[in-house]
């Protein structure tokens, strides 16, 4: 290994961190994290978070025993519950098999891992990805050795989907490709397929026999509204789907350190088989999981199902969700707003169509860099966090936006 291992380059997010940290100004805004903040720029320990710590530190039982190989029973049950659909026609009838993992990014990888080994690909086809995805599904999957190719999402003159294109790219797939979609508040477009649209990309998945793979790393973040995040997901469970979902738990809860999250295994629905179904494809992942992780980690599992198992637990948390949505999406119509009086050249309305953590904003990469020299930092490809956004540095923000786009 000494003389053949390559430099490999540095995560461009990390470096993007790395140069706001050194930057000295007081007006510099960070606009590359993938994390929440509160007006004042802050992380923000959700309240709920804080009752379930001091509940856990009550507990006489706690002790620090390894997990279950599985997880936290009352952790997944609930996960399930919550992703899935309290009354899942699925649940009751036993065709779920959950397993805590290393928040959302060891689910995907879990599910990487698991249809790799297990998928039958006769003609060797790819792993499908929304152009673009988040960038660590292509290392996820590339690293388990399944092939990747992309399907048309985002359209750069609209900034909106390029729904024609989705559906012709997973239509011209081949017949039981691997589809992944993401559950809601796309990463890093910020642009979901409307209820109507959903159904249509269930109907050619369903006509070419794809597999749907759910990424889902934004419920209730997204539009405060933990069923309205989780609807694509259970169109596609009540239509009958064998499916596969990478649940996280870092936005949602802001447990990002603790790596709380949970992998998904739906069997389509066909009686008594399917609950056999499974029964054997978990205790293929128990395989997987052990030699991997032997057991998920015990503290931000037991925070989740604390607020998950108990009503007024879970009834602070909706209120938290709505408090971090709501942020955001008041700074989504002051963004544009500003922009939109100030007469900046171009359509804004992407900005308030778009949802969740993330926008696009179609900033080109020669105005993200003369963004970069007021301060202001995000990734090349124009993604803006909106979290980084406050009522503090939104007028700064939208008039270097404007002198940027006018030069
Ligand atoms: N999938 C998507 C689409 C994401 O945006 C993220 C968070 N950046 C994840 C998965 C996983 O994040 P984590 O491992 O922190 O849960």
């Amino acid at each position: 290994t000494q003389d053949v291992v390559p430099q490999a380059p540095e995560d461009p997010l990390f470096g993007l961190m790395a140069a706001f940290r050194r930057d000295t100004s007081p007006n510099k805004v960070d606009l590359g994290v993938g994390a929440y903040r509160d007006d004042n720029a802050k992380p923000w320990v959700l309240p709920v978070v804080k009752m379930a710590e001091e509940k856990l530190r009550k507990d006489p039982q706690l002790n620090h025993e390894y997990l279950p190989i599985a997880g936290l029973a009352d952790f997944t049950s609930a996960a399930a519950k919550l992703i899935l659909g309290g009354d899942s026609p699925a649940i009751k009838e036993n065709r779920v098999a959950s397993f805590q993992t290393i928040s959302g990014t060891g689910a995907v990888h879990l599910g990487a891992l698991f249809l790799a080994k297990f998928y039958p690909r006769t003609a060797n086809q790819p792993v499908y990805f929304s152009a673009p995805t988040w960038v660590n599904h292509h290392q996820i999957f590339g690293n388990v050795g399944l092939p990747v190719q992309t399907y048309p999402y985002f359209s750069s003159s609209t900034k909106g989907l390029d729904f024609t294109g989705m559906i012709k790219g997973i239509e011209a797939a081949p017949e039981g490709s691997i589809i992944l979609l993401h559950a809601c508040a796309h990463n890093p477009t910020g642009v979901d397929p409307t209820a109507e649209q959903w159904k249509e990309i269930a109907a050619v998945i369903r006509s070419k026999n794809h597999f749907p793979f759910f990424d889902c790393a934004y419920q209730g973040f997204a539009s405060g509204d933990l069923k309205r995040d989780a609807w694509a997901v259970q169109y596609f469970i009540e239509q009958g789907f064998e499916l596969v979902v990478a649940q996280s738990f870092a936005k949602n809860f802001g447990l990002y350190g603790e790596r709380t999250g949970c992998f998904h295994y739906v069997a389509a629905p066909s009686g008594a088989e399917a609950s056999s179904t499974a029964t054997r494809v978990a205790s293929q992942l128990a395989i997987l999981q052990r030699s991997e992780i032997s057991n998920p980690p015990a503290y931000g599992a037991r925070i989740a199902s604390a607020v998950l198992n108990d009503p007024a637990l879970f009834a602070e948390w909706e209120g938290n969700l709505r408090t971090m949505s709501g942020r955001i999406i008041t700074m989504r119509k002051a963004l544009r707003q500003n922009l939109e009086n100030m007469g900046t050249p171009g359509t804004w309305n992407h900005i308030t169509d778009q949802i969740g953590m993330f926008s696009f904003t179609g900033l080109t990469e020669s105005q993200v860099m003369k963004l970069r020299e007021d301060h202001i930092y995000l990734t090349k490809n124009g993604r803006i966090s909106m979290a980084g956004l406050n009522t503090k540095n939104i007028e700064y923000f939208s008039k270097c936006v404007d002198k940027a786009v006018r030069e």
